[in-house]
């Protein structure tokens, strides 16, 4: 069986996905084989989660490949706890399990340029965290709209591979490049792929009170009851249509379904629950 460490920025669910292709292994077989050569290897790895067992492989402890690998940094953007820890430690190992491989997203998604950088330095290329990130739907480094995986598994394979077997299909994103963006998009993008580089979950006590000055400076709802225009009107009002129907269906305006972004400012002990980011 051959190990294989974590490429830049790779992410957690394809780096599995990837051992398991060297070694042949079906999907459902990865975990326990991972486990079985760490073990071989010396490792003490009863009751890891997939999360460490890749972290182990690579090199790394658990807490620096959760905040490199996984989409953890994304997915659990705040906390209400009062014990704020970095990602992956020991003691959050319930979200470590539960969010470690998942992705914001489904599917796989790769920029063509940043494919053929991979190509050219390693000889191979991987997925990586950036792409995966809801309603991003353009390269952060090359601008590119991003391609995605048509078929079931899509870390079965590498993206170079899919490429050569015509299995990737480009994004029907609502704009060609991010420069030709929307102002709104352009600057939800930066601020999504910033999530990834946190390196742990942000109190959400610091969170209420700007957003309830940002809030009251713009004129909006400060909780969910009142006359004035709730958070979720100035999300409609500026995002594109189009994107907002394929990103974030519950906040269309045709959608009946209660805004969850509401009242995100209103009270200090009420949970914080971003539309996508917090899964808490
Ligand atoms: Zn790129």
């Amino acid at each position: 069986m051959i190990l294989v460490q974590a490429m830049p920025d790779e992410l957690s669910a394809a780096h599995a996905g990837r051992f398991g292709r060297l070694n042949r292994l079906p999907g459902h077989k990865v975990h326990l084989v991972l486990r079985a050569v760490l073990r071989a290897d010396g490792h003490e790895v009863d009751g890891l989660t997939m999360v460490e067992l890749l972290a182990l492989a690579s090199g790394m402890s658990s807490i620096a490949y959760a905040q490199a690998h996984s989409m953890i940094p994304a997915l659990r953007v705040a906390t209400k706890g009062d014990v704020i820890r970095p990602h992956g430690h020991r003691e959050d190992r319930s979200y470590t399990k539960r969010l470690g491989t998942m992705a914001p997203k489904e599917g796989g998604f790769v920029c063509l340029k940043c494919l053929k950088r991979d190509l050219e330095r390693f000889g191979f290329s991987w997925f990586r965290r950036v792409h995966h990130l809801i309603g991003v739907d353009w390269c952060i480094n090359h601008g590119d709209a991003l391609w995605q995986v048509a078929t079931s598994d899509p870390f079965s394979a590498l993206p170079h591979v899919l490429k050569a077997r015509g299995q990737l299909r480009e994004l029907d994103a609502c704009a060609h490049s991010l420069d030709e963006a929307d102002p709104f998009l352009q600057r939800y993008v930066t601020i999504s792929a910033s999530l990834l580089t946190l390196a742990q979950p942000i109190p959400t006590t610091q969170l209420h009170r700007p957003i309830r000055e940002r809030a009251t400076g713009l004129g909006l709802r400060r909780s969910m009851l009142g006359k004035q225009p709730p958070l979720s009107d100035r999300v409609r009002d500026l995002a594109p249509k189009r994107w907002m129907q394929a990103h974030v269906p519950g906040l269309h305006p045709h959608s009946r379904r209660p805004a969850r972004i509401e009242g995100l400012g209103s009270t200090p002990t009420h949970e914080l629950e971003h539309t996508q980011f917090v899964h808490e």
